[in-house]
């Protein structure tokens, strides 16, 4: 069972709620960027959205990111927006534009190992669990600043900014505390000088409450069931 989902009007809707959220805080709308979350659903929904205009797509599994890599167009940007497993990082090295989910040293050094191999720069995110939450990955925000100085000395590795997967909560604005402690961890972390590190790239905010990121400064937000529907992961079991 499917419902109908209209990627098109949701594209437009998700985009004009950035753009006036942008607006608000005084911010340029062109500084967010949205990523469709792509994961679980079909490539043909991808392809709706890439007609819609939308070039970034997030994908949490190597496998899936790798089979849609394969067939969209060549101008679209695959972000690894999941939990990254050490063995598969040399699938993605060339083929993903942005890996966000990078929470310690070790998995910056095996990225750095397989990029040069092929002799390429991987640019990264270093993902902190700004709420504390016990079930989530990411640095502390107490780490973060080490974690990315450790990196910082990585040549194959770029550290591009930070992104966080806040709470799930019923009202975004529970949110807001997190999405500021980022930024401001962004500033902070810059303001050291580290050697080869300025980062300007904030991951932030997804179906719930990416509005607020936006106000807060995100510039990207990663947005699924807002424009795909909801997932239903219940399916590959009863096939
Ligand atoms: C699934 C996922 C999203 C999208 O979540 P929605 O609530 O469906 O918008 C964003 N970021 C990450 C890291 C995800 O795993």
């Amino acid at each position: 069972m499917s419902e109908t989902v209209d990627v098109k009007e949701n594209i437009r809707k998700v985009k004009e709620n950035m753009k006036n959220a942008c607006l608000k805080a005084g911010r340029n709308p062109e500084d967010t960027t949205l990523i469709a979350v792509t994961k679980t659903k079909p490539f043909e929904m991808l392809m709706e959205a890439y007609d819609a205009g939308v070039r970034d797509f997030g994908e949490n599994k190597v496998q899936d990111l790798m089979a849609k890599f394969e067939l969209a167009p060549k101008d679209s940007r695959f972000h690894m927006i999941g939990h990254l497993q050490k063995n598969k990082v040399k699938y993605l090295i060339g083929n993903v534009y942005l890996i966000h989910g990078v929470d310690s040293y070790e998995l910056a050094e095996v990225i750095d190992k397989e990029s040069k191999k092929k002799n390429v720069v991987t640019n990264i995110l270093v993902e902190v669990n700004v709420a504390g939450e016990e079930s989530k990955f990411g640095t502390t925000s107490k780490d973060a600043k080490d974690v990315v100085k450790k990196i910082a000395s990585l040549p194959n590795v770029k550290v591009k900014g930070l992104m966080t997967i806040a709470p799930y909560v019923v009202n975004p604005e529970e949110n807001r505390q997190y999405f500021v402690e980022l930024r401001n961890l962004l500033i902070d972390i810059n303001k050291e000088n580290i050697d080869n590190i300025s980062m300007d790239i904030l991951s932030m905010g997804m179906t719930g409450d990416y509005c607020v990121a936006c106000e807060e400064g995100a510039t990207y937000v990663r947005v699924g069931t807002g424009i795909f529907g909801e997932r239903d992961y219940g399916k590959e079991n009863c096939k």
